[in-house]
């Protein structure tokens, strides 16, 4: 049964002004976050719902994703042959990977509707219960409003921080995170700020003689070569994960060699069944595996939760820090993502203030 496509723009309003290294810091950052929704729906009122969330990082916008959408013929997808559906979408150029993702989660969300079960356990995926704590991330901004959001973060339960660096005042923003949550532990993401591998030596050995830091993600920009990510490796004393380092599963091998783990995320890869392959490549290579996420609704994150099995370490935290957050999926109690209660179905529901 072929589809209809339908997509809308909806803007996610930020709960409090989000910057990370880079453009967005030295602008003072944004409090809005446009991202794309999509429906899928067949001629017997079977659905499903899609996000496309466009990072201006990977030089996507509302206007790239629309643009891919506007391409799609959607009488060439259906719910019952994810294989070909696919294969359709994959064939379509230019390639805008955060609206074939949107595409993926609603074709993976109809298939399982349709099959009355939840999206992991349509991939033959288990979702345990009780093990899955996301970190929640602080953006880059005074120490006084960082050891703020710190100790809201903590005060709502939080343990695991993820802290915004790659500016001058790094080194106070983290004094007062750190005395701001003394029980929490942090990961710090610096967004390839660090431009060269002495200085990023140099801000890890800083970080790690705190004694509270998990591990660091992106210190340099990806464009480095191999030779001084290994450098780094050799030498850092604290793990070192590749972000922007990790489009797709096509980077495992390279990431192997330069990093000790990587971070997935739904919009790099095209969806649910990229972020699949690359988290299993990943592990098959002995790398750790985090979740991560952009600014994005429940949609997004639910579906990234869906893979959480495959993981060492979660960031899906993009729907913590919107305030019109249009769904409603799983759960996120003190930091633990859970299913329990969530939908008899998908884990995803639509919540009454979505427009779609
Ligand atoms: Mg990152």
């Amino acid at each position: 049964m072929s589809l209809r496509l339908s997509h809308q723009p909806f803007d996610l309003q930020l709960r409090n002004r989000w910057a990370i290294s880079g453009a967005s810091a030295a602008v003072g950052g944004k409090r809005v976050h446009p991202v794309v929704l999509v429906r899928l729906e067949d001629s017997r009122g079977g659905f499903g719902l899609g996000e496309a969330s466009p990072s201006t990082q990977y030089h996507e916008t509302v206007a790239t994703v629309s643009r891919f959408l506007s391409l799609v013929d959607a009488s060439k997808l259906s719910f019952e042959d994810l294989a070909s559906s696919a294969a359709y979408l994959d064939s379509i150029r230019p390639m805008s990977p955060p609206a074939r993702c949107a595409l993926d989660l609603a074709l993976l969300d109809g298939a399982a509707r349709a099959a009355g079960v939840p999206v992991h356990r349509f991939l033959g995926l288990e979702f345990t219960e009780g093990r899955h704590r996301t970190s929640f991330s602080l953006g880059i901004d005074t120490p006084e409003v960082m050891a703020q959001k710190a100790a809201d973060a903590v005060a709502d339960g939080m343990r695991l921080l993820k802290v915004k660096v790659g500016v001058a005042s790094d080194r106070e923003n983290l004094a007062a995170v750190l005395g701001a949550a003394p029980e929490a532990t942090l990961r710090v993401d610096a967004n390839a700020a660090w431009t060269s591998r002495e200085e990023a030596l140099d801000h890890i050995r800083h970080l790690a003689a705190t004694g509270r830091v998990e591990f660091v993600e992106q210190p340099m920009p990806p464009t480095l070569p191999d030779a001084d990510w290994i450098w780094l490796k050799e030498r850092s004393p604290l793990p070192v994960l590749g972000d922007e380092l990790y489009q797709t599963w096509e980077d495992a091998a390279r990431c192997a060699r330069c990093v000790h783990g990587v971070n997935v995320k739904l919009v790099k890869t095209g969806g649910i069944t990229g972020a699949r392959i690359a988290l299993e490549s990943a592990r098959a290579l002995g790398l750790k595996t985090m979740l991560g996420c952009m600014i994005e609704s429940s949609l997004l994150i639910t579906a990234a939760a869906h893979l959480a099995d495959l993981t060492d370490y979660l960031d899906l935290d993009g729907n913590l820090l919107i305030r019109n957050d249009p769904f409603t999926g799983v759960n996120c109690t003190a930091g633990l993502l859970g299913f329990d209660g969530v939908s008899p179905l998908t884990g995803l529901r639509v919540a009454e203030r979505a427009d779609l």
